[in-house]
């Protein structure tokens, strides 16, 4: 019989630490998570404080998202354009620079934590503007990065 204190893989007993260095990439993307607290046992296994512990965090992300950057306009069904909200003209493809966001997070009482995300930007060539993809692409994209930050700290999910 586990406890809430027991390794789940090894049977060992828990215990609070920091994961540093966690990081995720996608579409351009990039999440990184410094000093989460979570539960480790001896052997190095590694366990949320909860279960709900990764979707309150990716849900605080999202939430914080910046509010005062330009948006770009999604058009076209079969192929997907983006267009520039100051002028409407075509954005660049790739993104020009990112826009770097600082976030410390608590959740559920937990030591504080911070995580930071480079948001990438997309240039219109005709007015300047450097506008970030649509909130849906940007908010599937951070779960993705989340994803793979947890994963390349071995924590399993839930
Ligand atoms: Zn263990
Ligand atoms: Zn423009």
């Amino acid at each position: 019989m586990t406890t809430a204190n027991t390794c789940k893989q090894c049977g060992a007993d828990l215990a609070l630490a920091r994961i540093e260095g966690m990081r995720g990439e996608e579409a351009g993307l990039s999440l990184s998570i410094e000093g989460m607290p979570a539960y480790s046992c001896v052997n190095g296994h590694k366990r949320f404080l909860t279960s709900d512990f990764p979707m309150r965090l990716i849900d605080s992300l999202a939430k914080a998202d910046t509010p005062d950057l330009p948006v770009a306009q999604k058009k076209g069904m079969l192929k997907k354009r983006y267009l520039c909200p100051g002028c409407g003209g075509e954005l660049a493809s790739e993104p020009g620079t990112h826009a770097t966001l600082e976030r410390s997070l608590s959740l559920k009482d937990s030591a504080a934590f911070s995580a930071t995300l480079a948001v990438p930007l997309y240039h219109c060539s005709a007015c300047g503007v450097a506008a970030m993809r649509p909130g849906d692409e940007l908010a599937n994209a951070l779960m993705k990065a989340a994803a793979q930050a947890f994963q390349s700290a071995g924590i399993p999910p839930g």
